[in-house]
C-alpha cells in the first residue's frame, strides 16, 4: 500500500486505463452528454491518437483522464493507480508524479520563464527526470529561449514550451490537445519524434489530434464520436 506522500514503483501494468467513462454537462434544461461510456488503454511504449469531430468530447475526455475533471461515471488507472473519485488532492499527486498534460489552453505559469515553469513541475515529482533542463529544451527546438517568459513567446513555441514542462516529470503518460497544431513541418515533425522516443522509452502516449503526421505516428487511433468510440 502506497502512504501518503508516496507511490508504489513503477510496475508492468498499463500506462493508462478508462473504463465506462460519463461525463454530463449540466446547463439549466440543457444537459450534454459529453462522454457516454468510453473505455480505452494505452499500453507502456504505445502511442496513441485520439481524433473526432469538434464536439465530440475530446477535450474532455483528456481532462478526464488527466484528473482534471471529474467523471460522473467509469474508472480511469494511471500506472495502475486510480486517479478518479478521489480528493483533489490527491489526483494532483498522481498527476505531479504520473501524468504529462498539455492542455490546449497550455500550461504555463505566466509571471515564470520558461526554465523556472520547468522546475516547478519538477518539484512536485519526487521521481523527475535527470535529464538537464537545457537538453529538454533542446529537444523540443527551444534551446535558446529558456528565459522567456510565455508572453514572450509565439504560438508555436508556447506549444513545445508548454510540451516541456509536461515532460518535466518524466511522465508514465503524457496526454496532450493538439501539441502541433500550431507548428511548421519540420518542427511537427521534430515534436513527433520526440513522443516516438518516449513511447520507446516505455512509456505511453496519447494525443488528440486533427494532424495526418501525428495520426501516421500513432501506433493504434481511437475515433471519438458524440461522446462513444463507435465500435
Ligand atoms: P472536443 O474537444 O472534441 O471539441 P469537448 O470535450 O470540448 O469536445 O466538448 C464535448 C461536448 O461537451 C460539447 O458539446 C461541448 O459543448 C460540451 N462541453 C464541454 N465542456 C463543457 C462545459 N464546461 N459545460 C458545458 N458543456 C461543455
Ligand atoms: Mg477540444
Amino acid at each position: 500500500m502506497a502512504t501518503a506522500g508516496t507511490l508504489p514503483p513503477r510496475t508492468d501494468t498499463d500506462a493508462l486505463t478508462a473504463r465506462d467513462l460519463y461525463r454530463f454537462y449540466r446547463a439549466g434544461e440543457e444537459e450534454t452528454l459529453a462522454l457516454r461510456g468510453v473505455a480505452l488503454q494505452v499500453r507502456r511504449g504505445e502511442t496513441v491518437a485520439v481524433i473526432g469531430p469538434s464536439g465530440s468530447g475530446k477535450s474532455t475526455l483528456l481532462a478526464c483522464l488527466a484528473g482534471l475533471d471529474e467523471p460522473d461515471g467509469g474508472v480511469v488507472h494511471v500506472a495502475g493507480e486510480r486517479i478518479s473519485h478521489r480528493p483533489e488532492a490527491e489526483r494532483a499527486r498522481v498527476r505531479a508524479h504520473r501524468i504529462g498534460v498539455l492542455l490546449q489552453s497550455g500550461n504555463l505559469i505566466a509571471h515564470l520563464d520558461v526554465h523556472a515553469n520547468i522546475r516547478l513541475a519538477r518539484t512536485a515529482a519526487p521521481r523527475a527526470s535527470k535529464q538537464p533542463i537545457a537538453e529538454l529544451l533542446d529537444q523540443v527546438g527551444l534551446g535558446h529561449r529558456g528565459r522567456a517568459l510565455p508572453q514572450q513567446l509565439a504560438g508555436g513555441e508556447l506549444a513545445r514550451a508548454g510540451l516541456a514542462v509536461a515532460l518535466a516529470n518524466d511522465p508514465d503518460i503524457l496526454l496532450a490537445d493538439e501539441p502541433t497544431g500550431e507548428l511548421d513541418g519540420v518542427t511537427e515533425q521534430r515534436i513527433l519524434s520526440l513522443l516516438r522516443s518516449r513511447a520507446e522509452a516505455g512509456r505511453g502516449v496519447l494525443v488528440v489530434t486533427h494532424s495526418p503526421e501525428a495520426v501516421k505516428i500513432a501506433d493504434r487511433v481511437i475515433t471519438l464520436r458524440d461522446g462513444r468510440i463507435p465500435s
